[in-house]
């Protein structure tokens, strides 16, 4: 019976005739890259978070690798941030040629602690680079507290928390207005919203602006929309080195539909997650994600930390037997053999919440399409499987996990 029964994926893009529409618009209109359509994004993005500049580029990767550019992250330079990320955040960092600083997140949720920040700072550290883990905003108000009084800028990696909110000064605002110096967005397909691949950095400073709109183009001292509604000859000139960051107008118009769906994506996205907690919360062991009263966040993932006794790698197997994709926890990137190397990242605290966090916890599935039986059929099989597992490890003990756990 549970052949018939179609299988559950980890997330699913909202993508239907409308952005494909204006995909076709744009490339009929001859005009396909860093045009009007990246303008009006760019607005309407603004807008959307209530940043005073909002500038379109290639993916967060490159938005996060432009912001602390512009924030003076160099060669010799430190930047505090997680290692329970994904490996984007600290890549950033490393193509400035500065040093990832990484501090444990929480021992109750999956964003940095802002007490091991403090702790870390030394004469070297040129920012602190906070990620809104799985869009749950992390403490804001904490970290730029800190940020000021050390005269250190703060770069928001909000790659998954677009549509997320936080309260502040008394209202609630967007993630990205941003509350610190600059915010990168993703519009990865894993993300809440997507335009294939594409990025986006908000900032109030317009010095900052300023720079990424140059760089994205490198450097070229005179935009295309420019030169092409000039009536003279115009010649550009690259007074510094710049890099390929642009965003195409096809990727922006099918963003800018994307924003108009985002109330409604995130508002279901919520609704899961309310349904996920109530379900999920009596089964022995198994922790659900809290939110914080100060932050509502749009579910960019649904983590859950599994009891103690219970394999991961397991879990997961006979959810998949039943049809149900999941994904193991946050990756940690000082696990990985890109940071395995001297020199390549140093530790300021243990990172054992994050390691936990990795190999302790699951992540479910969560997308707006979802039915309330498929979201009752996830928590059904969970409950299932961690109730099976004691049983069968009575039957033919679990093997030890080989040293591949890790990757
Ligand atoms: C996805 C992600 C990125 C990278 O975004 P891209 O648009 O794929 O470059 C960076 N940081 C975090 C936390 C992410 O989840």
């Amino acid at each position: 019976m549970s052949a018939a029964l179609a299988q559950i994926p980890v997330a699913k893009p909202m993508l239907d005739e409308s952005e494909a529409d204006a995909a076709r618009r744009v490339i009929l209109s001859g005009w396909v890259t860093q045009g009007p359509e990246v303008a009006a994004f760019e607005r309407e993005f603004a807008a959307l978070v209530g940043a005073p500049h909002a500038c379109a580029v290639s993916n967060c990767t490159t938005a996060l690798h432009l912001a602390l550019k512009a924030v003076g992250v160099g060669p010799g330079d430190e930047v505090i941030t997680v290692s329970h990320s994904f490996i984007a955040t600290a890549n950033a960092v490393r193509y400035c040629g500065a040093l990832p600083v990484f501090v444990d997140t929480t021992a109750g949720d999956y964003n940095i602690d802002p007490d091991l920040v403090a702790a870390a700072i030394t004469p070297r550290t040129k920012a602190i680079l906070c990620v809104h883990q799985m869009g749950m905003p992390c403490d804001l108000s904490r970290l730029i507290d800190i940020a000021r009084r050390h005269a250190i800028p703060l770069v928001e990696d909000a790659a998954c928390a677009i549509g997320s909110e936080i309260f502040w000064n008394g209202k609630w605002e967007p993630i990205g207005k941003p509350h610190g110096d600059i915010a990168c967005f993703s519009f990865h397909p894993r993300k809440v919203v997507t335009t294939g691949d594409g990025g986006m950095l908000t900032t109030a400073n317009p010095d900052y602006d300023a720079k990424f709109r140059l760089w994205r183009q490198h450097a070229m001292s005179v935009a295309d929309t420019v030169r092409h509604s000039s009536n003279a000859v115009i010649y550009e000139s690259y007074p510094e080195l710049g890099y390929n960051y642009r965003m195409t107008d096809m990727q922006a118009a099918i963003g800018r539909e994307q924003l108009r769906k985002l109330p409604g994506i995130v508002a279901r996205r919520r609704r899961i997650a309310t349904l996920y907690g109530q379900r999920l919360r009596h089964i022995p062991g198994l922790r659900t994600p809290a939110e914080p009263d100060w932050c509502r966040s749009n579910w960019q993932s649904y983590c859950v930390a599994l009891p103690e006794r219970a394999d991961q790698r397991q879990v997961m197997q006979l959810l998949l037997d039943r049809g149900i994709s999941t994904r193991r926890g946050i990756m940690n990137i000082h696990l990985e053999g890109a940071y395995a190397e001297p020199g390549a990242c140093r530790r300021s605290s243990t990172l054992r919440h994050s390691e936990r966090a990795q190999t302790g916890s699951i992540i479910l599935p969560l997308y707006a399409q979802m039915s309330e039986q498929e979201v009752f059929r996830v928590t059904e099989a969970l409950e299932h499987v961690l109730a099976l597992i004691p049983l069968l490890r009575a039957v033919a003990p679990v093997r030890p996990l080989s040293s591949a756990t890790a990757g």
